[in-house]
């Protein structure tokens, strides 16, 4: 059939839905939240929760392949989905991303292919592992193994003291503690593999990170060098074809200040960070995860335009006096910016640190989009 299936209506699913339809294609989600982002736009919805063997069987029914739109969908619901249709990426590959010890062992067996190793660790499972960790590994970054995003659930500890409040506190939840790496600057890796082994790799784009949240991408990379560059590109498509999987990969690396590269972590679908490929490349990211698991050639990555990407935040909708939600974002106003492209993702309410939109700033040049983009800040009232 011409309907894909969606395990999840956040605005990755609804971006995803809306490249799926200029190419022809409907879109059913799964989604238990009525009046989701995705849902919302998609030509079908079943409103039952991931995990629900009925809403399963009804997406099986009505699709022949697949796809998820967020990290933690449950594995077994891909591997169900997988007995009637095509899941792209696999529960395998997937499961893998959703937690980081995995994940770390993944880049490490890599590591003689990809020369790349992941940061200094430890996992955490009982208290007993807190006294073989090695004081080298202070200051460090206490992530929860499994669940995090957007840098919840991450605690920084200074001392073992101070790890062992924390790791108490979450009380029997399995931890990766990591040393705290002194960071030049972040990157990200988009790559895409289709179902013949055939791979693609976007330029690389850099992340400025606030509050655990992603903050801007711009592209090119203003910091990173040529080297740098080829060697984390290349890592990326060594990495997708080691685990065989198919659609759309980003991995994270960090830069640090000696210039060597580590690689912090990879989401198994499009990625905030890849955003700025609907306006900037002749492929968008969510483009290429519907020819991947289409089984359709993978389109061309090149950017045509250098550009910024900016997150919009819930938080611009309230106002900081009267913390109520009167406050309405001067749209026209960042519009009239020439190469400003708006995206905002249909939610119904505006909550602080949500991600509401984006703004991606096209322009001939990157400092005009970076000029552009700090214009929109100050009318939004976003510190830069
Ligand atoms: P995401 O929303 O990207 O999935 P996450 O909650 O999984 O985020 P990470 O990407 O692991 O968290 O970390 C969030 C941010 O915290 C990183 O982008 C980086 O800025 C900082 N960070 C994480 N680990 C380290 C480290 N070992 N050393 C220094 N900074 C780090
Ligand atoms: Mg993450
Ligand atoms: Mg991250």
């Amino acid at each position: 059939t011409s309907m894909l299936g969606m395990v999840g209506g956040g605005q990755l699913g609804r971006m995803f839905v809306h490249e799926a339809q200029a190419l022809g294609f409907k879109v059913m989600v799964l989604e238990p939240e009525a009046g989701s982002p995705a849902a919302h736009a998609a030509d079908g919805h079943i409103q039952a929760a991931y995990d629900d063997a009925s809403g399963l069987q009804q997406l099986a029914a009505a699709c022949t392949s697949f796809t998820t739109e967020f990290e933690n969908v449950p594995a077994a619901s891909l591997a169900k989905l997988a007995e009637t249709g095509f899941v792209a990426p696999s529960a395998a590959c997937v499961s893998i991303a959703q937690d980081r010890i995995e994940e770390k062992a993944f880049f490490t067996r890599c590591a003689p292919q990809t020369d790349i190793l992941p940061a200094p660790h430890a996992i955490l499972r009982t208290a007993d592992d807190l006294e073989k960790v090695s004081a080298d590994l202070f200051p460090g970054i206490l992530k929860t193994a499994r669940m995090g995003y957007d840098g919840k659930g991450q605690v920084r500890v200074k001392s073992m003291e101070e790890l062992r409040t924390a790791f108490d506190n979450l009380k029997g939840v399995v931890c990766v503690l990591e040393k705290m790496l002194p960071l030049a600057y972040e990157i990200s890796v988009l790559v895409a593999r289709g179902a013949d082994g055939q791979a693609v790799v976007y330029p690389i784009a850099e992340n400025v990170h606030r509050d655990g949240i992603l903050f801007t991408t711009t592209v090119p990379s203003p910091h990173v060098s040529e080297q740098a560059a080829l060697k984390t590109q290349n890592a990326a498509l060594k990495l997708i074809a080691d685990i065989d999987y198919v659609g759309v990969l980003c991995i994270e690396f960090f830069v640090l200040e000696d210039g060597s590269v580590v690689v912090n972590e990879m989401a198994p679908r499009p990625h905030n960070s890849g955003h700025y490929t609907i306006d900037a490349c002749v492929t968008s990211q969510f483009a290429q995860q519907v020819r991947a698991m289409a089984r359709l050639p993978l389109g061309d990555v090149r950017q045509h335009s250098p550009c910024v990407m900016l997150n919009i935040l819930g938080d611009i909708w309230f106002d900081d006096v009267e913390q109520n939600t009167e406050r309405q974002p001067a749209w026209d106003k960042v519009l009239a910016l020439p190469s400003a492209h708006l995206h905002l993702y249909g939610k119904s309410e505006a909550r602080r640190a949500r991600k509401m939109g984006h703004i991606t700033f096209i322009a001939p040049t990157l400092e005009q989009a970076q000029d552009e983009m700090r214009q929109a800040c100050a009318i939004l009232g976003i510190e830069v």
